[in-house]
């Protein structure tokens, strides 16, 4: 058998439940690094009215795209090709 409260009535109100709060460890959020943004003006060198470009350029992506200089070799960020300096 099931009992069924008369719709008249509003159903007894369910007792409050008491949730106990865990106390967790908070996590420690790591310290973020600066965003950096692109220092495009650091590929350039204007003098008057001629432009140089300090970079070598990318022989796969042509132009725009700037060879990154590391010890020995240097780097295509967009194809990732790569040279390395030969040795002496
Ligand atoms: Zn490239």
């Amino acid at each position: 058998m099931s009992k069924q409260a008369p719709a008249s009535q509003p159903p007894p109100a369910a007792p409050a439940e008491v949730i106990p709060e865990e106390k967790k460890p908070e996590k420690k959020a790591k310290p973020k690094a600066p965003k950096r943004r692109i220092q495009v003006y650091k590929l350039y060198k204007v003098e008057g009215e001629t432009l140089t470009r300090l970079r070598k350029e990318c022989q796969r992506c042509g132009r725009g795209y700037f060879m990154a200089q590391h010890k020995g070799r240097l780097t295509c960020g967009h194809c990732g090709y790569t040279t390395f300096a030969s040795k002496p």
